[in-house]
């Protein structure tokens, strides 16, 4: 589905929103909102950071500015927990880096591979890439970022500078004239997020590593650089399960 225009100078539509956003917000919302949030209902941000924490609000991706197309699609929104939803708000005033961000159709053909920590998801992608293709994935730049060969949440790094990395190598997609493919790596256990993905970035085809939770674990535990971590990688492959809609 094409996304309506958003950019219109501002008076050109300003007639036909509602005076305040506040209409918008109504009973009917109230009550998609609900649904949303017993069906997703942990904090997708800290998610991305393998943390676990319950969602308190549904937050439009890509802010609707009044327009309804972009308020009711499902696939723009997303659980947040209030501190997130407050960092995002301010973040996107001061201009910072979004989660998902406004993308452009991919000059190239994308392979989205999706799954839970300990899916094989790298190994995947390193057992199938071809010489001068493009992988992109968040784990990989905010080990780069850290100055270690793998991501030590001790570090000191901004996820925001890492998410913003990506975004702009995934924007970057849309020019790219060179490699002849491009990998994504994304957790995306919600067919919402990958439909949004695959939908923002065209051109893609969507792999799931859908791996049982006890195996994920069993390789996690093996995993030396991800020592020291069970418990926090237990939530995340057990969020990820939670979240999980077969395609
Ligand atoms: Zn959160």
């Amino acid at each position: 589905m094409e996304l309506p225009q958003k950019h219109r100078p501002h008076g050109d539509h300003q007639n036909a929103r509602p005076t305040s956003g506040q209409r918008l917000y109504d009973y009917r919302w109230q009550q998609a909102r609900e649904r949303h949030l017993s069906a997703h209902p942990l904090c997708e941000f800290h998610l991305a950071q393998d943390l676990v924490v319950l969602a308190r609000e549904v937050d439009h991706v890509i802010p609707h500015n009044g327009n309804l197309t972009l308020f009711w699609d499902r696939t723009n929104w997303q659980s947040l927990c209030k501190s997130c939803h407050s960092r995002k708000t301010r973040a996107e005033q001061l201009g910072g880096a979004p989660l998902r961000p406004q993308l452009s159709r991919s000059a190239i053909p994308v392979s989205l591979v999706c799954g839970p920590p300990g899916s094989g998801k790298t190994r995947y992608v390193d057992e199938r890439r071809q010489p001068g293709d493009i992988v992109i994935d968040l784990d990989a730049i905010k080990a780069r970022l850290s100055g270690h060969h793998w991501y030590h949440p001790q570090s000191d790094i901004r996820l925001d500078d890492a998410i913003h990395e990506r975004n702009q190598r995934l924007r970057a997609l849309a020019y790219e004239k060179a490699a002849v493919r491009a990998w994504f790596i994304v957790g995306a256990p919600a067919r919402s997020e990958r439909e949004w993905w695959a939908k923002s970035l065209g051109n893609c085809s969507v792999i799931v590593l859908d791996v049982a939770p006890e195996v994920c674990l069993e390789r996690i535990d093996m995993d030396e650089r991800r020592a020291g971590r069970a418990r926090e990688f237990s939530q995340a492959v057990h969020g990820w399960w939670a979240r999980y809609e077969p395609e």
